[in-house]
């Protein structure tokens, strides 16, 4: 603790996996005598250096960048690069380490990391996003490899950027591999990689509500972002038949009492990723409300999907949330729910299920994207799909396996942490005190 005390995101993460960690450790000394709690928590490698570009007005600019190369335990060191003003060493670490316990769980063979820059894309030219790209790329590409770290985009990080990093990679090392994930289709891409998490998010609460003998079908439910992961949230809620109220960006949140359906989302989509507007124009558009400034946990609905960005859900959302009625909260978002909010749901016993179970469909298809270009073939649309729902089913199953209590209730937390952590440790003893 004392060695991380600057790192608020970094312990929060490692405390809230070493409260499921600890007593499953003194049930099996092994993990206890090779200390590797101690061990998972520091990574392998920081890496960070400056990012020097021009902006179009020819003044010099000067960014931070990062890879934390976290375990490689069981494969590569794989993770998503993050470009976003608030991005510093200690919210990086903590991605990081969600990474490992995500990627053990896909069942894949993926190590974790993560990295990215304090640049932020937003009101930058088309032109000034690939002179950054490329400066970050001519220091990153020393230390990524498609045998040793392959990232992939996060906030601020899309098709576009991937497109520009991945280019001035193959221009330095002359080698066209799959050092980076998320690819457009004509170059090494993989179909559903852009809609995996979204998609993935959905299909889990599909597992944890069918062992209700439930469905999303006719629920109410919110979403905050309106990034990637929320709109194939939006997309896949819709065609599963739930309605969904609301989406948000940092401006504020957008309540549509209708619902979202497929035109609406089509507009969003050309909104976000085209135009780079701001999430009011779709309530001027559509005529609905917009609540400046606000997160939308306020709304009354059956399921809510935090899914723009970390500790965005708090315990006094939380409570407003199970007191207006929400019986299940999936996190698209990597660590969205403050750890006293994440108490209020499980004293409540709804069902909860945090990011690096939920959201794990991303770097599942990532790692079937390594695969294909590994093969040099690409897998049919289909094909993805099955695999992407039978790695979130067994995901789910898995935290049952390790998260039901005695009195049935199944802590999806708990049981991620002890499922993810299982593989990694049992990998790090037998790879000796490395
Ligand atoms: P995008 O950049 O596509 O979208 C991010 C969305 O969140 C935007 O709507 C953005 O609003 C909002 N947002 C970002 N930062 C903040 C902030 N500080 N306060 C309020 N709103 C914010 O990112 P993704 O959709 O890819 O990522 C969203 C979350 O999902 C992240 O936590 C990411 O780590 C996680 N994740 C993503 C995966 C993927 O495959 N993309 C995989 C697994 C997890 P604005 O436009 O105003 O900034």
């Amino acid at each position: 603790e004392l060695r991380n005390a600057h790192e608020p995101e970094f312990l929060q993460a490692v405390f809230e996996v070493a409260e499921s960690i600890i007593p499953f450790s003194e049930e099996n000394q092994k993990y206890k005598i090779h200390k590797i709690l101690e061990r998972i928590a520091e990574p392998e490698r920081v890496i960070i250096f400056r990012v020097p570009w021009l902006n179009d007005k020819g003044e010099v600019e000067v960014n931070r960048g990062f890879r934390v190369q976290m375990n490689s335990a069981i494969g590569p060191y794989k993770g998503g690069l993050r470009f976003h003003p608030s991005v510093n060493l200690s919210v990086l670490k903590f991605l990081a380490f969600e990474q490992v316990f995500k990627n053990s769980l896909t069942g894949l063979p993926m190590g974790g990391g993560k990295g990215g820059a304090d640049f932020d894309p937003k009101g930058k030219s088309d032109h000034e996003i690939m002179k950054f790209c490329q400066s970050f790329m001519t220091e990153l590409y020393k230390y990524v490899g498609a045998d040793m770290d392959v990232p992939a985009g996060d906030i601020g990080v899309g098709a576009r950027e991937i497109g520009y990093l991945f280019g001035q990679y193959k221009r330095i090392r002359g080698e066209f591999t799959g050092v980076l994930t998320g690819k457009g289709p004509e170059w090494g891409g993989s179909l559903i990689r852009p809609e995996a998490t979204g998609y993935g998010v959905v299909y889990f609460v599909e597992e944890m509500l069918k062992l209700r003998g439930d469905s999303l079908k006719g629920k109410n439910v919110i979403i905050s972002g309106s990034g990637n992961v929320a709109q194939y949230t939006v997309e896949k809620c819709i065609e599963v038949g739930a309605k969904v109220l609301t989406i948000s960006d940092s401006d504020g949140y957008i309540y549509d009492r209708a619902g979202i359906d497929k035109e609406k989302l089509a507009f969003i989509m050309d909104l976000k990723n085209n135009r780079r507007g701001r999430i009011k124009e779709y309530a001027d558009k559509f005529n609905c409300e917009f609540f400046a400034g606000q997160k939308p946990w306020s709304v009354k609905c059956d399921i809510a999907f935090p899914n723009a960005t970390q500790n965005e859900l708090d315990e006094a959302d939380a409570v407003l949330l199970t007191e207006n009625g929400c019986f299940c909260v999936a996190e698209g978002a990597n660590m969205p729910t403050t750890p006293a909010a994440i108490h209020v749901f499980e004293k409540a016993k709804i069902l909860y299920a945090p990011g690096k179970a939920a959201n794990a469909g991303g770097v599942a298809v990532s790692g079937l994207e390594m695969s294909q270009n590994s093969l040099r073939y690409s897998w049919g649309r289909e094909k993805i799909d099955i695999k992407l729902k039978l790695i979130i089913e067994q995901i789910h199953l898995a935290c049952v396996k390790y998260g039901k209590e005695p009195d049935g209730y199944i802590n999806y937390g708990k049981g991620a942490n002890i499922a993810g952590f299982v593989k990694v440790a049992d990998a790090m003893i037998a790879q000796g005190i490395v």
